[in-house]
């Protein structure tokens, strides 16, 4: 259940409240939004005087429902860069930041485009301790710099809690991976501040489970919350993952977060993407996330799956088209 107080409620009674009935609220402007779990039907007998507005769910799914919220949540990237419904933001960028050289040659290659935001991984969650782990702080230092050099925007994404705080501090977007989503000290960190932050499903989690990961961002008023598909294991083993459209579908119409797509890593070969990335803007994403990189055969990490420029160059041409005939802009 959800509800508006007051703002001039106690604060003695707002603490203790919520303390009690596992609440979480945030001041949102005018009121406070006082969340319950869906299981509350009624509103609190002592909170009842500070009520503006009261909001029965079926589900933690609250803050990002389409029943409490009808409108697809805009977000702000920068004061001139948006996310919403008019339009498709391309994304890309390599796997992970390997060197100075390797990150320049791509970011003037995707500003050359114009591409507006940057992807590149710093703190990578290999599935192996023997593979190349990421630059780590390094890779933010290099990230800043081609954010300055180029006017590009940059999603980094964070590993665990350890370097949350300067990834929030040196990105635009933060990137909280697959592995990560169930990571409460990401998490918590990124409901505490103001960032936009990209939200992948793990591979192994249900929509449900999802969404609930968000509204644990969404409940400490950090409402810039993007979800990302990045494809679900099944028992399929042909490609990497299995890249679920229609879970988006599912994601549109039940959730007002702006959805992102990333078929590189659902694919998990170059070949697939191009496809994979039309497929999903067609569906009218709010955002593609796309693996490229100036040599994918020397990668050091998914190197299978991402696109040389030859090939990014290709799939670029082809987007702006989609994206018209489904009403909206690339970007
Ligand atoms: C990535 O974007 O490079 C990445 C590690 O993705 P995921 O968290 O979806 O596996
Ligand atoms: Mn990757």
């Amino acid at each position: 259940m959800i509800l508006h107080l007051k703002k001039d409620i106690p604060s003695a009674l707002l603490v203790e409240e919520a303390a009690r009935s596992h609440a979480r609220y945030h001041l949102n402007g005018a009121h406070y939004v006082y969340v319950l779990g869906a299981a509350h039907k009624e509103v609190p007998e002592l909170l009842k005087p500070y009520v503006e507005a009261s909001f029965v769910m079926e589900t933690d799914r609250q803050l990002s429902s389409r029943s409490y919220c009808a409108q697809l949540r805009k977000i702000e990237i920068a004061p001139d860069l948006c996310i919403d419904e008019a339009h498709t933001l391309l994304v890309a960028g390599p796997c992970s930041v390997e060197s100075e050289v390797q990150l320049d040659q791509v970011a003037a290659y995707l500003q050359g485009l114009g591409v507006r935001v940057l992807r590149a991984g710093g703190y990578k969650p290999r599935t192996s301790p023997y593979s190349f782990q990421g630059l780590g702080a390094e890779a933010l230092r290099l990230l800043s710099a081609v954010r300055e050099k180029y006017g590009l925007r940059i999603i980094t994404e964070a590993r665990d809690a350890t370097h949350i705080e300067a990834i929030i501090e040196q990105s635009d977007i933060v990137q909280i991976g697959a592995k990560a989503m169930y990571d409460h000290g990401i998490l918590r960190a990124c409901a505490q501040s103001s960032r936009p932050v990209l939200l992948k499903r793990g591979f192994g989690a249900t929509l449900q489970e999802l969404l609930q990961a968000s509204e644990f961002i969404l409940c400490e008023g950090n409402m810039q919350v993007m979800l990302c598909e990045r494809g679900i294991r099944t028992f399929e083993q042909k490609t990497r993952f299995t890249l679920d459209l229609c879970g988006v579908a599912y994601l549109r119409s039940h959730s007002n977060l702006p959805i992102f797509v990333d078929p590189s890593h659902a694919m998990g070969h170059a070949y697939g993407v191009p496809d994979l990335s039309r497929a999903a803007a067609a569906m009218g994403v709010e955002g593609l996330l796309i693996e490229v990189h100036p040599a994918p055969q020397k990668a050091l990490s998914d190197a299978a799956q991402q696109l040389d420029f030859a090939a990014f160059s290709a799939l670029h041409a082809t987007l702006p088209a989609v994206t018209a005939a489904v009403g909206r802009k690339l970007l």
